[in-house]
Parts: structure tokens; sequence; C-alpha cells
């Protein structure tokens, strides 16, 4: 009978065997999904490129796909340590993360503690002004309808997720934003908003995807300074001395 590996607490530390890339399953804008010889398990590939405005802009990044998994597997055992489960099995190697197979939920949810993005945009507030509590928000997860804003009600008529659903990954989401802003608050840095992707797995629901400052607006405190994709999306500074900057800031080297 095959085994499946267990969920480790510590995907940084898990050990195991050696996994081939099998088929490409899916090829995202920053990510490769690739089979394994266990059809329950999946290789996730972060990749060097970098796209904003839906791929409009794009440009190859040496390092970010390792900096991005490094980042990824670091702040999932942090999420992981407060309770909350993930997809993540463990770290293949630089830029390979073996994860269990999930059923990517088509909606995604973005937590925002200050103003920023779209928010700012939509609603014609300053960029910076502090939120009052976490806002959640959720947006269809489709390239070709631009990932537009969607109410909870729309969610379900579209059978995108189930009430339950819904109400888990907004506070799911409310947790991992809880654990992230200690966590960058630790090192002097404020969390401003991130995107969570959550997948379907046994009946239950895990948080996917990545954690990354390509899905998290990240400000040093006291000079403001972006430490993430918003320095390529409006042409502020170069990433990869940014994404380099952010992971000595978090790993020390
Ligand atoms: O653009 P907006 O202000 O809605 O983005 C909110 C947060 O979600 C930002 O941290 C952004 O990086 C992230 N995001 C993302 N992928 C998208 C849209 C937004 O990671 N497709």
């Amino acid at each position: 009978m095959r085994s499946t590996p267990r969920i480790p607490d510590a995907i940084g530390r898990a050990r195991g065997g050696w996994m081939e890339r099998g088929a490409l399953l899916y090829e995202g804008k920053a990510k490769q999904v690739f089979a394994t010889s266990d059809p329950s398990l999946v290789i996730i590939h972060f990749k060097d490129d970098a796209t904003a405005f839906n791929g409009v802009k794009k440009a190859s990044i040496g390092g970010k796909g390792a900096i991005n998994c490094a980042l990824t597997t670091h702040l999932f055992d942090a999420v992981a340590a407060a309770g909350v489960s993930h997809h993540a099995v463990r770290r293949l190697n630089e830029t390979d993360l073996l994860c269990r197979k999930v059923e990517i939920v088509g909606v995604e949810v973005v937590v925002r503690n200050v103003v920023a993005g779209s928010f700012a945009k939509r609603y014609g507030v300053a960029e910076g002004t502090p939120l009052a509590t976490p806002l959640v928000e959720l947006f269809v997860k489709s390239d070709a309808l631009n990932d537009p804003l969607i109410n909870d009600d729309a969610v379900v008529m579209l059978a995108l997720a189930r009430p339950w659903e819904i109400a888990w990954m907004k506070e799911a989401a409310l947790e991992i934003n809880r654990v992230l802003c200690d966590f960058w608050g630790g090192l002097n840095i404020s969390m401003i908003d991130a995107k969570f992707e959550f997948g379907r797995l046994d009946g239950r629901l895990v948080l996917a995807d990545e954690l990354t400052a390509d899905g998290a607006r990240l400000w040093e405190r006291g000079t403001g300074r972006k430490l993430d994709k918003d320095v390529f999306r409006r042409d502020l500074a170069d990433l990869g001395e940014t994404y380099r900057e952010l992971y000595r800031r978090v790993f020390g080297s």
C-alpha cells in the first residue's frame, strides 16, 4: 500500500526521500506545478519570473524563485505553529516545494490592515490610511476577468465556494494575518495587506499557494520603504535587490 507522508509541523526541518518531477500539470505566472509518482502529491516550482498587471509587465529576476520558496517555507511554518494547516509537505531544494495536491478554491482572500492598492483607488482613500480593524475582501481568481472584487452571495451563486467555506476562509485569513503581522512586526516591517489562497483537501480547507512579498505589501516602519512587489509594479527600485534585502532581514545572511 502506498504510504502518504504526514504533513509535518515544520516543513523547513522536515526530512524525506527524493521526489522527482513528473508531468507539468499547470503553469502560472510565477510558479509551475508538477505531478509526482504519488498522485496525492505535487511539486511546486517557484520561477524567477516577475509579472504585474495580470502579466502585462514581465521580467526575470535571478534568485527570486529561491527567495520566494524559502520565504513560503518559513512563513508556512509560522502559520502552522499557530494552528493553521497548509498544503506543504517539505522543501525539496532551493526552488521546489513538495505539497499535498489540493483543489484550489476560485476565490482570492485579501486582508488589509492599512489602505493601499486597489482599495485606495476604488474608494478614493489615501494610501497609508490605517484601518480600524483588519478588513477582508474576496476576489474572483480569474486572469481572464482581471480578478474582480466579489461579495459572499455572488461567490455562493457562482458555486466558487460554499457558505461554510467562505466563513472558514475569512476566519483563517484573519488568523494568518495576525501571525504574519507579528512576524513582520518583529523585523520592524508593517504588513499592509496580503492575499491568501486556500485549497480543498479531504473535505477540509488548508492554506495553499505561497506566502511571499509577491502577494503582500511590506513597508519598513519609520521610512515607509516598500519591500514588496510594488517596487516592480511601480518602478520604485530593483526588485532583485529588494527581495535580497528582505531575505537578509528574515534569514540574516
Ligand atoms: O491590488 P490590491 O490592492 O487589491 O492587492 C491587495 C494585496 O493582494 C496586495 O498585497 C497584492 O500584492 C495582493 N494581490 C495578489 N495577487 C493578485 C491581486 C492582489 O497577490 N492577483
